[in-house]
């Protein structure tokens, strides 16, 4: 067991909690070290009761997670909130499909985007566990620097925010 953040680390422990894996076809998932790889990124747009998109960082062998109801936007002046929620196994990534009705999280759930991320804070564990994290994304639709902000003790409230660059785009 480790500490991050101000919750107990255990890989995957409330992502399994919330799931009956004999009933949606979502993936029960493994952790562990993976040593050397690029590390991936993924947004999923997830149509549940709610609509918004999950958007996903690896790091230690699972997929950091933040659920993000109005998506990201290009503009730096705009600042979406984004959910902290559960981490996900590594293998959700390319998870596509319909969670059945009366499971957590019932729905369409559809790739938006996927590629790599990188790091542009010197320790990556510690600007997550600060809340303050850069980073670069390499997607299909997501380009350039984006920030991740904790604005909130809870650990939950996050805000994604779209740092000026060649890929920054007014939304006015
Ligand atoms: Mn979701």
């Amino acid at each position: 067991m480790r500490e991050r953040a101000n919750v107990t680390f255990m890989p995957l422990e409330l992502y399994r909690g919330k799931r009956n894996f004999g009933n949606t076809p979502e993936p029960r998932g493994r952790t562990g070290k993976r040593g050397g790889r690029a590390l991936s990124f993924v947004i999923q747009k997830h149509a549940a009761s709610h609509l918004h998109y999950d958007f996903r960082l690896e790091l230690h062998g699972v997929l950091l997670s933040w659920a993000i109801p109005k998506g990201p936007c290009l503009d730096p002046d705009v600042k979406r909130l984004a959910v902290h929620v559960e981490d996900h196994p590594v293998a959700y990534g390319s998870f596509e499909g319909v969670i059945p009705k009366g499971q957590y999280g019932a729905g369409a759930v559809m790739l938006w985007d996927k590629g790599e991320w990188r790091s542009l804070d010197t320790d990556v564990e510690k600007a997550y566990k600060k809340g303050d994290m850069k980073f670069e994304l390499l997607g299909k639709k997501l380009h350039g620097k984006w920030k991740l902000i904790r604005i909130n003790k809870d650990d939950k409230t996050w805000l994604l925010i779209k740092t000026k660059d060649r890929y920054a785009k007014s939304a006015k």
